[in-house]
Order: C-alpha cells, then sequence, then structure tokens
C-alpha cells in the first residue's frame, strides 16, 4: 500500500475559506502582516502601514479587493 502525503481532504463548507490571512502581529516598536499564505511585509513603524500593505498583498492575489 502507497500512503502519498498529498493535500488534507476538502470537507464541504470549507472551499470557501480565503487562502489569504492576513494578521497584523507587533514586535517591539514595529508592525508587520503576516499572511497564512507564508507572506510577509517589512516591519513598519506605522500599524496602520503595516495593515495597508498587507491589504495590498490580498489585492495583488485577487482576493477581495477593498
Ligand atoms: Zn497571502
Amino acid at each position: 500500500m502507497n500512503h502519498v502525503h498529498s493535500e488534507l481532504p476538502v470537507a464541504p463548507g470549507t472551499t470557501r475559506m480565503p487562502e489569504h490571512r492576513l494578521v497584523i502581529s507587533e514586535r517591539g516598536s514595529f508592525a508587520f502582516a503576516t499572511c497564512s499564505c507564508g507572506w510577509y511585509s517589512p516591519a513598519r513603524r506605522s500599524r496602520d502601514l503595516a495593515r495597508r500593505e498587507g491589504a495590498d498583498h490580498l489585492a495583488g492575489n485577487g482576493a477581495e479587493p477593498d
């Protein structure tokens, strides 16, 4: 029996989950946006700027343009 490690089975109702989930994190006085896809923004002093760069990342990947 071959057990091939591949993608997890997709359960009904989960296929609409966005692949890009943005999280704003803070480290010290810096803030940066990280995405569930592995992307992350440079550290910024402004939390708002980090959030904007995150939004730009989402837009650039076709996920819910704001
Ligand atoms: Zn992403």
